[in-house]
């Protein structure tokens, strides 16, 4: 059995790989002890110039299987930034009427869609029509119907989908996903999740439901979601949920400000969650269960990440969480490899399927069933 010092090890050699528990092409870490990577580098067009897309940029910058090849922005101003910063030749640049062409463009293997949440879908499929992989931030469409269209449009081009489920691939996550799939914290009871901040300009699009799909829920609840799922290990069957809102006039109709929630799995654990625009200081998992216990908080912002568990403290060092992510996702695309917890266009569509469960009860105040079909 892989021992945490093992795991730690391996971890901390690289920024990029956890080898052991991959299944990397044969060669892809050939030279020595599997940890010089391979040459080829995923070429990548990011599409949506905002806020996160610039964190993902200047993260790159220590990629070494990732490099920013393209934009795609309607804000002429911004490609010439972008194209000054990232070397980026004007042949490599698009705005959204026009990035269709980009199938003819062999510079470019992926196109990262970091733009207001409603727009992923359209756009995406977009991007698999060109030939081109997809890179999607979360959440992957506004519901579950979107999510299936995505999925299907990528397997039709015969290209990858991936959501920027960053968290996916940091240490501290990684570790409590370990010991509880070898059965260290035992039969898992129980998880919460909190997940929020107090959201400001009350013009922005996170706050407009044509371009955010909803409200805090599809932003940053979410993460609440995806955390039960990766934490507890099972897919929940039915969800109850409550909304408070306590101003009508920032959070319209269709723009949840507040909503509690809870899921059942399987086996019997349960899950309480918290999602919400207006509280700070609220970031936190935990995960219970009959041997032990895993604590994170902060446990999903952009780091350090601080962790503990009923044998002591974890704190795993930082590593830049998008330098980690893009480079394991140019692994997959470029050398078939797994991720540890997976980051596909499934996964995404499972969090959209429990979303509208969550919506619907909250339309009907009953529990929702969740179904996968
Ligand atoms: P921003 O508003 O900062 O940036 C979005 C960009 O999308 C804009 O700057 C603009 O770029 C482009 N865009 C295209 N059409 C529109 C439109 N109609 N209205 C507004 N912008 C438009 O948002 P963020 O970068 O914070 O978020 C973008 C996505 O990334 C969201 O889906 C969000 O959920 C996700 N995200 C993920 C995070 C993570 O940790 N994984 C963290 C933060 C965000 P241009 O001018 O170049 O066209």
């Amino acid at each position: 059995m892989q021992t945490r010092r093992d795991f730690l090890q391996k971890l901390t050699a690289t920024a990029f790989s956890i080898p052991m528990l991959s299944s990397a092409a044969p060669g892809v870490f050939a030279q020595t002890k599997g940890l010089i990577p391979n040459d080829k580098m995923l070429r990548v067009a990011i599409m949506g110039l905002g806020s996160y897309a610039n964190r993902v940029a200047d993260a790159m910058k220590d990629c070494k299987r990732a490099k920013i090849t393209g934009v795609i922005s309607g804000t002429p101003s911004k490609i010439t930034d972008w194209q000054a910063r990232f070397n980026i030749p004007a042949k490599n640049c698009y705005n959204y009427e026009n990035f269709d062409a980009i199938k003819d463009n062999p510079d470019i293997d992926a196109v990262y869609i970091i733009t207001p949440n409603a727009l992923h879908h359209p756009q995406a499929l977009r991007v698999a029509a060109a030939g081109k992989h997809v890179i999607c931030e979360k959440p992957m469409s506004i519901n579950a119907q979107e999510g299936r269209e995505m999925i299907e449009a990528c397997k039709k081009a015969g290209v990858h989908l991936l959501i920027g489920y960053r968290m996916h691939f940091e240490a501290n996550t990684l570790e409590i996903v370990r010991m509880r799939r070898e059965g260290e914290l035992g039969t898992i009871r129980f998880f919460q999740g909190l997940s929020g901040f107090k959201i400001g300009d009350p013009t922005q699009w996170r706050l407009n439901r044509e371009l955010a799909g909803g409200g805090a829920m599809m932003d940053i609840g979410i993460y609440a979601i995806n955390g039960a799922r990766y934490m507890v290990g099972e897919e929940p069957i039915w969800v109850t949920a409550q909304e408070v809102k306590t101003d009508p006039v920032k959070f319209r109709e269709g723009v949840d400000e507040t909503i509690t929630f809870q899921l059942g799995f399987p086996s019997g654990a349960i899950a309480s969650c918290l999602s919400t625009y207006n509280m700070n200081y609220l970031d936190k998992f935990y995960l219970n269960g009959d041997k032990g216990f895993a604590e994170m908080q902060p446990s999903t912002g952009y780091g350090p990440i601080r962790s503990w568990t009923h044998k002591g403290r974890l704190d795993l060092p930082h590593v830049t969480h998008q330098t980690t992510q893009m480079d394991e996702m140019a692994a997959m695309i470029l050398d078939g490899k797994k991720a540890i917890i997976p980051v596909d266009g499934e996964e995404g569509w499972k969090d959209m399927v429990i979303i509208d469960a969550i919506f619907e009860s909250i339309r009907t105040g009953q529990k929702a069933e969740i179904k996968y079909v």
